[in-house]
């Protein structure tokens, strides 16, 4: 794999970059220029960066070729810090082995950390203000800003860690290097796809979405919402729903059909034989949980609770029907702290 890093000025990218080389494994793929861009005409800010233990680096004098070094080696660790341009970023992210991670830090703790580096190689170091408008060009400026690249990244770290120790502890529990990030296993990529069939629910209790699954393929799909024909729950269609009372109150009055259901509608009983896997973001109610039981499913995976879990647990296992909770990795924006919280 290779993780591109991207991060502001001392938010901590050549940190993270330091524990990938010495801890997983990885070595250094950098380009001949590195580094310099617009920001980088104040001598301090070449002086400052963390330097990477040498004997791990290789270097290259496009990106192009950094690309093609690492595709023919891509089941090996690699990491790049080097400035990124869209155009060239968007090469990378056309590869199934790259990772885009950013690095961030508040900027109070940022500017803390560079003058004290400054301090170490007895610079002057910049007034807050001076280094925030260095951020902000460095964040903002048009098709070079890193702004950019933060919204691209699959991973955002928000390095709020006191210590190079704490850093380290919590890179160790996120594991970078795991491949998960790069391509989702079969629960993954299920459950992703009944994530994304809830973004078409219309129900207003709570957005659900189910898939049903056979020998790896999609039988069917369902969303939660008033059946065809009906006026939309959003748009009143469900008076129950729109009240807004509680979860759970009212049940028996809803006109709302379950994802649940809807994919199992759906798919029809003739095509759900065993081995039949149900995939949904929220745990079956127990109404969509004996209709669960009396079509065959084999197994039912979830990943949110909902406020019947038991019952329904309960009743999945008396109709010999297994039931996982399955939560995807964790993406976007995760803080880089001491795991055990100390
Ligand atoms: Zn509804
Ligand atoms: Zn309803
Ligand atoms: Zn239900």
């Amino acid at each position: 794999m290779l993780i591109g890093l991207s991060g502001g000025i001392c938010a901590g990218k050549h940190a993270v970059a330091e524990y990938l080389i010495q801890h997983q494994g990885f070595r250094l793929l950098e380009l001949k220029n590195n580094g310099v861009s617009h920001t980088a005409r104040d001598p301090r800010l070449q002086h400052i960066n963390l330097t990477i233990n040498q004997d791990s680096r290789l270097e290259f004098d496009t990106a192009e070729s950094l690309l093609d070094f690492a595709t023919k080696r891509w089941q090996e660790h690699w990491v790049t810090t080097h400035s990124w341009n869209v155009a060239t970023l968007d090469r990378f992210l056309q590869r199934p082995f790259f990772l885009l991670v950013s690095v961030d830090a508040p900027v109070s703790l940022r500017w803390k950390r560079f003058a004290e580096r400054c301090e170490k190689n007895q610079l002057e170091a910049p007034h807050l203000e001076e280094f925030v408008l260095w951020n902000d060009k460095q964040l903002y400026e048009k098709n070079v800003g890193r702004a950019v690249l933060t919204d691209r990244a699959q991973l955002r770290l928000f390095n709020s860690s006191s210590s190079l120790d704490e850093l380290h502890a919590a890179l160790k529990a996120l594991n970078l290097a795991d491949e998960q990030r790069l391509r989702p296993n079969w629960d993954q990529y299920f459950m992703e796809l009944a994530s994304l069939a809830a973004q078409r629910s219309n129900c207003m209790k709570r957005r659900v979405g189910c898939v049903l699954v056979r020998e790896r393929r999609v039988i069917s799909t369902g969303y939660n919402g008033t059946p065809r024909h009906l006026q939309n729950c959003n748009e009143g269609g469900c008076p129950r729903c729109n009240r807004g009372e509680g979860g759970g109150v009212g049940l028996s009055t809803c006109l709302c059909l379950h994802a649940e259901e809807n994919a199992l509608l759906e798919a029809g009983r003739e095509r759900i034989r065993e081995g039949s896997i149900l995939y949904c973001d929220t745990c079956p109610c127990l109404t969509c949980t004996v209709k669960i039981a009396q079509v065959g499913i084999s197994e039912v995976v979830y990943s949110q609770g909902y406020n019947m879990d038991k019952d329904s647990a309960a009743i999945l296992e008396a109709a010999g029907i297994r039931l996982r909770q399955f939560s995807p990795p964790r993406n976007g924006l995760i803080y880089l702290e001491d795991p055990e919280g100390k």
